[in-house]
């Protein structure tokens, strides 16, 4: 994708089917890379217009309008001032609209009609409007607003969309192309004036016309924002942003004196000239209201009081329910498979450290990336449904209130309930929450929430030394044990995400001016897309992370080797044993000796290492159900100096809230350093969770001798 291939920008509110029009026109010529510093996707791709002419097109994040409040829309925002300023800019944008909801996505195509490019109106999901018997006539709404085209198309049904590419070939093929707009916002006088401070102050950073010029105040003045970006753009230095910053506050101030609301401003005149424009005109034959109650009536169930959750709740166990039984089966073979290719690799080379490093090293970290693949893929398959039809927007709307009380939103209860199966597609899935602070607390408390992988660790030590007792009658020990680790973990997070969203400061807040896009059949093409993009996303990304740990944890576990080749190696003598007994006096006051130690180092690589490595260290066979054999070495250690048994229900309990805290999954912590682009709240998660884990064991521990517990 060479710079000399005209570049058109897709742009539109989200859900009005971008990417479905970006993937017809692209085929499978797109690349996905994230923006410069941030994770927001930005896709690329080329479209074949005609055998000699090609153009680049660039899938904008989805917006409704170009007034910046999340990040997403930060970012449409920022590139539209630059393209304003005659950075970049495209050689034509193609405003996608949804006919069904024809005014209020005309919202941002007025906007971006303001830009000075030529614009395409994509009026896509006809097929819907037809359905309902509605036409809209295309022809009639190109004269009204003055844009270039308007081309009536389906991306579902794949028509139109010849259309689209003709008129896009005859914008870039025209040598000088009319760039019109036929509306424009009426300015009341009296506005006018109040505002003109600001007007003045940008005409002489600008050189565009008045109307364009009040347009920027008027931004300016909706959001604090606006101004951030505005100042970035034209390298404002301190001084100036200064008074700009004043002027605009006070304006803000005189205008809501006038008993207007400053933050409406723009929306209420905008939204006044689209009605004008469009009042005259018969342009559709019935009218939208119709598709509007039918999805309010089923919002009325879906977003009930108490309805509403229940539902959520019956979705969610199904969707958990299918991770684990429809996940098992493919890790089984990842697992056996990796086994295999390790097994092949021993036959096939000579014995020595290479080989040692290919397939203890190298297949082993391949194989603890790939094995939460399956996992990653059918959490992201369901998120991305529950996204397209459109009711994660209800579930936040629902759960918004709730969560807010402990600094997060609504839509971080998914993340969250994802944690249970694996931290890792949960802070994916945190992509889709606007406000940075929300997502970002909801990607510091996750790890908490106790994962699959936990659940060997705390099957082994309750196995082993949590009496199978009725408790009440009615409850288990065993069972009650395990719950509790559960909820110790949950309870956490949440008072961890209210305690430290005091701390974060917020980079723009996000209002819950959320809309509720009507429910939608997601498109099979898009979906499956989607969920590839974010697989191979982990395993690049959080991959080449993982693969470095995996090799430095295999060094620790398999140097130094002995000197002479009598002697066996095992994994005691390695630094892991050494570091193990080195820590020994660290975590001897929270019950722990050596061999725990090495079991908390090697379980960096992934939790449920923690029992294959005491396995070893006991030397027990691995005769497939080895937790019975290593259950019972457990049981018979002794303390040699007391002659009691070395591991005692309380050690096996401080053992389960050391797993229940501590930060033990590189993988997670890959994905984090990803998802945040800085390695600073990795690492600050690292040391919050450990400590927390070290202070949650002592206590067990330290309390529990306290009250004559062994
Ligand atoms: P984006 O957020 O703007 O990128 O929108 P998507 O391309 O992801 O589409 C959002 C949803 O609308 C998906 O579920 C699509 O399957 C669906 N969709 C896209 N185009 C059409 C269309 O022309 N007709 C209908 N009925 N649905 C569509
Ligand atoms: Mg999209």
């Amino acid at each position: 994708m060479d710079n000399k291939t005209p570049l058109i920008a897709l742009m539109g509110n989200p859900n009005s089917g971008k990417t479905a029009i970006f993937n017809l026109l692209t085929g499978m010529n797109q690349k996905v890379s994230n923006y410069p510093g941030i994770t927001v996707e930005q896709r690329r791709g080329n479209a074949q217009l005609t055998d000699t002419c090609a153009v680049q097109i660039m899938d904008m994040p989805g917006t409704y309008s170009l007034t910046p409040e999340s990040l997403d829309e930060k970012i449409v925002a920022q590139q539209t001032l630059k393209w304003l300023n005659g950075i970049d800019r495209p050689a034509a944008i193609i405003s996608v609209v949804d006919a069904g909801n024809l005014s209020r996505n005309l919202y941002l195509t007025s906007q971006v009609m303001e830009l000075g490019i030529p614009v395409i109106i994509a009026l896509n999901m006809m097929d819907r409007v037809k359905k309902k018997n509605q036409n809209i006539d295309s022809k009639e709404l190109q004269k009204i607003l003055g844009v270039h085209a308007v081309v009536p198309m389906s991306a579902r049904e794949k028509w139109g969309i010849n259309e689209l590419q003709s008129e896009l070939l005859n914008v870039i093929t025209k040598a000088n192309i009319e760039v019109s707009t036929h509306i424009q916002m009426e300015i009341p006088k009296e506005i006018e004036k109040i505002i003109s401070p600001i007007s003045e102050f940008l005409y002489d950073k600008n050189n565009h016309d008045n109307y364009i010029t009040n347009v920027q105040a008027l931004r300016i003045i909706t959001r604090k924002s606006a101004l951030e970006l505005y100042s970035e753009c034209k390298n404002l230095t301190g001084a100036e942003i200064k008074s700009l910053t004043l002027l605009r506050d006070n304006v803000a101030h005189e205008i809501d004196e006038l008993g207007l609301n400053h933050r409406i401003l723009e929306a209420t005149l905008r939204f006044e000239m689209l009605d004008n424009a469009l009042k005259d005109h018969t342009l559709i034959n019935q009218s939208e209201i119709k598709n509007q109650s039918r999805s309010e009536r089923v919002d009325k169930i879906l977003t009930h009081k108490w309805v509403g959750p229940l539902i959520f709740i019956t979705l969610l166990y199904g969707i958990f329910q299918s991770i684990f039984t429809w996940a098992t089966i493919p890790m089984q073979y990842i697992d056996s498979a990796v086994g295999y290719l390790g097994n092949y690799c021993v036959q096939l080379f000579s014995p020595g450290i290479l080989r040692d490093l290919l397939v203890e090293g190298i297949i082993s970290g391949v194989g603890a990336i790939l094995i939460f693949l399956p996992q990653i893929l059918i959490l992201m398959f369901f998120m991305t449904i529950l996204e397209d039809t459109g009711y994660m927007a209800r579930v936040a709307f629902m759960m918004d209130k709730l969560m807010n009380k402990i600094g997060l939103h609504g839509k971080s209860v998914l993340p969250l309930m994802s944690g249970y199966a694996c931290a890792i597609p949960g802070i994916m899935a945190t992509r889709t929450i606007d406000s940075w602070k929300e997502r970002l607390i909801t990607i510091i408390v996750l790890p908490l929430i106790s994962c699959s992988a936990r659940l060997p660790v705390y099957t082994l030590m309750i196995g082993a030394f949590i009496p199978n007792k009725p408790i009440l009658g009615f409850l288990n020990l065993q069972g009650l044990t395990m719950v509790l680790m559960y909820f110790l973990g949950t309870v956490t997070a949440m008072v961890i995400a209210a305690i430290i969203s005091r701390f974060i400061e917020e980079k723009g807040k996000s209002s819950f001016v959320m809309e509720m896009p009507p429910y939608r059949m997601p498109l099979a093409v898009s979906l499956f897309r989607q969920v590839y993009t974010r697989g191979k996303l982990f395993v690049i990304n959080a991959g080449k992370i993982i693969m470095a740990i995996s090799i430095v944890l295999w060094f620790l576990a398999s140097f130094p080797k002995p000197d002479s080749d009598e002697e066996s190696f095992s994994i005691q003598n390695s630094y892991a044993g050494k570091i193990g007994h080195a820590i020994e006096p660290v975590i001897a006051p929270l019950g722990f000796d050596w061999k725990i130690g090495v079991g908390l180092i090697t379980s960096f690589a992934a939790r449920e290492v923690m029992v294959s490595t005491l396995a070893t260290l006991y030397n027990v066979e691995d005769e497939g159900d080895d937790f019975v054999g290593i259950t019972e070495a457990l049981k018979n250690e002794v303390n040699p100096l007391t002659g009691l048994p070395k591991y005692t229900p309380l050690v096996a309990l401080s053992i389960m809230v050391f797993y229940v805290y501590a930060a033990q999954c590189m993988a997670t912590f890959a994905i984090v350093k990803n998802e945040t682009n800085s390695w600073k709240w990795p690492l600050i998660m690292i040391v919050y969770m450990t400590g927390l884990a070290y202070i949650g064991s002592l206590l067990v521990y330290q309390g529990g001798q306290m009250l004559g517990f062994t």
